[in-house]
């Protein structure tokens, strides 16, 4: 019988799990919420990188490695390249496509934190909506500036920053009501091109708020990319056959 490594991380990721047998292994980082649900096994934690995960892959005779982690989750995903190469299996991976911008989208690019700290002079008032990074730079906050941050769980902010705790999806009135309520002039996101945290981006189209959006690092090369979970579950259902 086949067996599957799948890392998992987003939304995807959980609804293939859902679709495994008790013979695959559905991976976490252990950072998000842990399903009890599955059918399949669940593993919890890094495997102490490349070399950690191939050995895995040879201990448990997995043949199928599947890269369905965030598309800025770059170092896992060059450990699943190498790790698959080093073991000899084929390594897939779920590669969601970028957002686009649309007609009345006015989109930033910026390389890393230097350069979006450069780019976020001309506001006041920033929507950062890229994890928990911006939390070590509280204490940077410029003078003009009133930053609202939205991670995964709450931390606890200052004076001059809300942080927010908050799981995806997101609905667009609710995203209306954050970019009033805070009067948020600049959003920040990455482009991780999920439907679930797409509704920030219409929210500054319609009120003509600009976003600047972090660039996507570059990932490694694999022997099948996929482009949804449905075309994923198809390359499953014949691979597994
Ligand atoms: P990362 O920088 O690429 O990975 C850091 C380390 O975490 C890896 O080297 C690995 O540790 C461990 N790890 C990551 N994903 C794992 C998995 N599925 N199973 C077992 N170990 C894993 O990743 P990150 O950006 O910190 O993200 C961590 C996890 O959160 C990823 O699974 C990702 O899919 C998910 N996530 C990330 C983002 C994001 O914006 N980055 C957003 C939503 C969800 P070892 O080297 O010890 O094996």
């Amino acid at each position: 019988m086949k067996r599957i490594l799948l890392l998992g991380g987003v939304t995807e990721a959980l609804a293939i799990a859902r679709t495994l047998g008790p013979e695959h292994i559905y991976s976490l980082a252990g950072i998000g919420r842990v399903p009890t649900d599955l059918q399949c096994q669940v593993r919890v934690g890094g495997y102490g990188g490349a070399e950690g995960l191939a050995q895995f892959i040879l201990d448990e005779g997995v043949e199928l490695l599947l890269d369905a982690t965030h598309p800025y989750a770059a170092q896992i995903s060059q450990n699943a390249a190498t790790a698959a190469r080093a073991s000899a299996i084929p390594c897939w991976a779920l590669r969601r496509l970028a957002w686009q911008p649309q007609a009345g989208d006015d989109w930033r690019e910026v390389g890393d934190w230097s350069e979006l700290i450069e780019a976020l002079k001309p506001f006041k008032r920033p929507l950062f909506t890229l994890g928990r990074e911006p939390l070590q730079h509280l204490h940077e906050i410029p003078p003009e500036q009133f930053w609202t941050l939205r991670a995964l769980d709450a931390y606890p902010g200052n004076e001059r920053c809300e942080v927010i705790g908050a799981r995806g999806p997101f609905l667009i009135d609710d995203e209306r009501e954050l970019f009033e309520r805070r009067q948020i002039d600049v959003l920040i996101s990455k482009n991780s091109g999920s439907t679930a945290t797409e509704p920030k981006l219409e929210v500054a189209r319609e009120r003509g708020v600009p976003v600047l959006v972090l660039k996507r690092p570059v990932l490694p090369g694999v022997d099948r990319e996929l482009l949804s979970c449905k075309e994923t579950l198809a390359a499953l259902a014949e691979f597994l056959q």
